[in-house]
């Protein structure tokens, strides 16, 4: 069984979505931007220095990530997956339509279940 364009095919079903309560995403949607904003402040004032500069990038990811976060719970979930070709594990976030295993390079197609 030979084909031009081989890959895989594997089967994830979704974890079931955090009920996140507007008690908890309110607040939430105040509190995590301005802590993101203190953030980023501080990664720009980091960034003066060059060697400031290399921590200062995850500063703002992390930052950027906390600030959306509250609004659109469950974008950034991650999944552990297992390349079905050598088995080396890999990290997909939801929703992915495929991955390229790291170690062998075989094209994974994810499909998704509820
Ligand atoms: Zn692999």
């Amino acid at each position: 069984m030979s084909h031009a364009y081989e890959y895989m095919t594997l089967e994830i079903t979704k974890k079931k979505p955090k009920k996140l309560s507007w008690a908890w995403r309110i607040p939430a949607m105040v509190v995590l931007p301005a802590i993101a904003l203190f953030m980023t402040l501080i990664g720009l004032l980091m960034s003066l220095t060059i060697i400031g500069f290399i921590f200062a990038i995850p500063l703002f990811m992390g930052a950027l990530g906390m600030a959306v976060y509250p609004f659109a719970p469950g974008k950034f979930k991650s999944y552990k997956v297992t390349c079905p070709n050598c088995d080396k594990k890999a990290t997909v976030l939801q929703d992915r339509e495929d991955f390229k295993c790291r170690r062998c390079g075989m094209p994974v197609a994810l499909k998704w279940h509820s």
